[in-house]
């Protein structure tokens, strides 16, 4: 499920964000992380709302290092 429009979608058009040993890591496929997962639409309205409003740090309930916003805008 999208932590931004909520809606459920397959992996394949989904970005994922694990959090692994405290630290997020977006998946990227050559890697993989275990723990908690939230996952964004690979869309640039979803993308852009989960940057701005910062929407994985709820999803975790913790702060996201802005370097994984960062690396999130490679995506748009
Ligand atoms: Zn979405």
């Amino acid at each position: 499920m999208c932590v931004v429009c909520r809606s459920m979608k397959p992996r394949n058009e989904l970005i994922r964000v694990t959090l692994c040993n405290g630290v997020t890591h977006i998946n990227n496929g050559k890697q993989k992380y275990f723990g908690r997962s939230a996952y964004v639409c690979n869309s640039k309205e979803c993308i852009e709302t989960a940057i701005k409003k910062r929407s994985f740090n709820r999803a975790f309930r913790r702060e996201i290092d802005h370097k994984t916003y960062e690396e999130l805008t490679k995506f748009l």
